[in-house]
C-alpha cells in the first residue's frame, strides 16, 4: 500500500527544521535527499530508518513484511542495549518468495506469521514493517494488521515507510508519524506525575542513557518514556502524559517531538548529553520546563546542587587526562549528527579540533559548530577517504574519531583512532561518559603501538639486514620465510 502524498508532503514539510523551511515549496516536496532506487538501496532506505528508529523498542516483535534480502543480517548491528526484554534482536520477516509475489500470497502469509509470532513469543504488540517488494504489489499492510490485532488480542502496528519513497532520515520521520498514529495516547497511566519526562531520539547506544537515568532519579524526575532507547511499548503508549521533553537526535525525530508539543501541550528543547558542560546544560533545561510546567520550583536548585556535585567529580577524575592531552589534535568524521556536541566536550578539556564533518547537521547544529570552531576551513561537508588518508598521514591530526567505516583510513595512515558512532563499545553520555570518552582518547594516543608502527621496517633502515636478505634470497633456497624476503627485498631494492 503506497503512502498517501498527503502524508509525505507533511512529513517534509517540517516547520522546527530550519534546514526544511529554508527550501522553496518545490525543492520541499522532493525532501531532504534524492529518492532511492527500490531494491537498489542496500540499506539506507526509509524502511532501514524506520527500522533503526523503532528497533529499540525492547519488548516489540518487529516484523519485515518482505523478501528476506530487506531484513539481511541485522543481528545486533547497532549498539543499542535493553534492561530487559531481548525480543527486539530477534529478526522476524515473511520472507516473501517470487512464488508468494505471483499467487498473491503476501497478504495471507503477514497475517500467519503475525499469529504464530502472538502464540509463540506474545509480544507486547508487533511491528510491521513494509518495504519495497510488498508495498508494489499493493499488500495492505494496514488492513491486516487492523484484523490481526482484533483477532490476537495485541497491538499491531503497521510501519508504512517502504524503501523507495525516500531517505533513512525520511524513514526515521515515517517511524515517528507511525508513533503518533497507532501507539502514543492509547494507554493511560496510573501514576503521571509533575516531574514526568519524555527523552526523544535517545537510543542507549551501549547502555549510555543509563548514565545519566540516575541522574534524574536522584531530582525526583521519572522518564515516562524514552524513545526509542531501551523502550517499552507501553512507556511509548503513556508518553503523552509526559510534562516535558528533550531532543536529543533531532535529525531523526524532530517532528514526533514538534506535534506531540502540538497535540498534547508538551514542550520540548533539544539538548545533549555528551560533555560536562552540556549535561549540565540538560539537566537544567528540564529542570526549567517541568517548574513552568507546574513542578515544585525547589527542583531548580536541587539541580544546581547535583549539578556542582557532579562537575566536581568529573574534573576531578579527568585532572589526571588534561596534562596528557592538553593541544592534542583531534579529527571528527562522525557523519554529524553530534559533531556539535562533541566539539564542546573535547574543547572542555583541551583538545584541538583541527576538523569536524557536518553531512548530516541541521542549520542549527551546523551554527553551533561554527560559534565554537571559528575558523570555516575547519568544518567539512563529507571528505574522500584518499583526502582523509592524506589528511592523517601527513600527520595534520593526532588522532581521528569516526564510525567503523573509516577505521581502516587512519589505520593505515598509523593514526590512533576511536569508534564514536553506533557500533561503539563504550558508553560516552553524561558526567561519567565524559570521563570514560577522555579515558579511551587517552589510551588509543598513547598506545605504544604508534610508535612502533611508524619505526621504518628493519629491512628498510639497516644495511646489514638488507645485505642478508639479498645474499639469501640471490642463493637457491627452498625455505619458505628467504622466499617471502626476497619479494620485499627485491621491492626495496627496486625502489631504491
Ligand atoms: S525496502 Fe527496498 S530499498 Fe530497502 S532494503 Fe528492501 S528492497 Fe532495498
Amino acid at each position: 500500500m503506497f503512502l498517501p502524498n498527503a502524508k509525505l508532503r507533511d512529513v517534509f514539510n517540517e516547520p522546527a527544521c530550519e534546514k526544511n523551511q529554508g527550501k522553496d515549496a518545490r525543492t520541499r516536496k522532493v525532501g531532504c535527499s534524492k529518492p532511492l532506487t527500490p531494491g537498489a538501496a542496500a540499506g539506507g532506505c526509509a524502511f532501514d530508518g524506520a527500522k533503526i528508529a523503532l528497533q529499540p523498542i525492547t519488548d516489540v516483535a518487529h516484523v519485515i513484511h518482505a523478501p528476506l534480502a530487506c531484513e539481511g543480517n541485522s543481528w545486533d548491528n547497532r549498539g543499542a542495549i535493553s534492561s530487559g526484554s531481548a525480543l527486539w534482536r530477534t529478526s522476524f520477516t515473511t520472507d516473501l518468495t517470487e512464488l508468494d509475489i505471483v499467487m498473491g500470497q503476501g497478504e495471507r502469509k503477514l497475517f500467519k506469521t503475525i499469529r504464530e509470532i502472538s502464540q509463540a513469543y506474545a509480544p507486547a504488540a508487533i511491528f510491521v514493517y513494509s518495504t519495497c517488494v510488498t508495498a508494489l504489489i499493493g499488500d495492505d499492510i494496514e488492513a491486516v494488521c487492523k484484523h490481526a490485532a482484533a483477532k490476537f488480542g495485541l497491538p499491531v502496528v503497521p510501519i508504512n515507510a517502504p524503501g523507495f519513497v525516500g531517505s533513512k532520515n525520511l524513514g526515521n520521520k515515517l517511524a515517528g508519524e507511525a508513533l503518533l498514529d497507532h501507539v502514543i495516547g492509547t494507554a493511560e497511566p496510573d501514576d503521571a506525575g509533575p516531574c514526568d519526562i519524555n527523552i526523544i531520539g535517545e537510543f542507549n547506544l551501549s547502555g549510555e542513557f543509563w548514565q545519566v537515568k540516575p541522574l534524574l532519579h536522584r531530582l525526583g524526575i521519572r522518564v515516562r518514556a524514552c524513545i526509542p532507547g531501551d523502550a517499552r511499548y507501553l512507556d511509548i503508549a503513556c508518553a503523552h502524559r509526559a510534562r516535558a521533553a528533550m531532543i536529543v537526535c533531532s535529525t531523526a525525530l524532530i517532528s514526533l517531538a514538534r506535534k506531540m508539543e502540538e497535540r498534547w501541550d508538551i514542550p520540548f528543547f533539544e539538548g545533549s548529553f555528551y560533555g560536562i558542560a552540556a549535561t549540565s546544560q540538560a539537566l537544567r533545561n528540564i529542570a526549567d520546563l517541568l517548574v513552568r510546567k507546574g513542578a515544585d520550583p525547589a527542583l531548580i536548585d536541587r539541580t544546581e546542587a547535583l549539578i556542582a556535585q557532579e562537575e566536581a567529580l568529573a574534573w576531578k577524575k579527568l585532572a589526571a587526562y588534561r596534562p596528557r592531552l592538553e593541544g592534542k589534535r583531534v579529527l571528527l568524521n562522525t557523519g554529524g549528527v553530534k559533531s556539535w556536541s562533541l566539539v564542546d566536550a573535547l574543547m572542555e578539556i583541551g583538545i584541538e579540533i583541527v576538523g569536524t564533518s557536518v553531512k548530516k547537521s541541521t542549520v542549527e547544529d551546523k551554527e553551533r559548530i561554527r560559534q565554537t570552531l571559528k575558523e570555516e576551513n575547519q568544518i567539512f561537508e563529507s571528505v574522500a577517504p584518499r583526502e582523509l588518508y592524506a589528511m592523517l598521514s601527513q600527520g595534520h591530526a593526532d588522532m581521528m574519531l569516526s564510525g567503523g567505516r573509516t577505521q581502516f583510513v587512519a589505520l593505515k595512515a598509523k593514526t590512533p583512532w576511536l569508534d564514536i558512532n553506533q557500533e561503539r563499545h563504550n558508553p560516552y553520555a553524561g558526567y561519567d561518559g565524559m570521563v570514560e570518552l577522555i579515558r579511551q582518547i587517552d589510551l588509543a594516543i598513547h598506545n605504544p603501538i604508534w610508535s612502533q608502527v611508524r619505526e621504518p621496517a628493519p629491512w628498510d633502515s639497516c644495511p646489514a639486514v638488507e645485505d642478508e636478505l639479498t645474499s639469501t634470497t640471490s642463493a637457491s633456497t627452498t625455505s619458505r620465510a628467504p622466499e617471502k624476503f626476497a619479494h620485499t627485498t627485491a621491492k626495496a631494492v627496486g625502489q631504491g
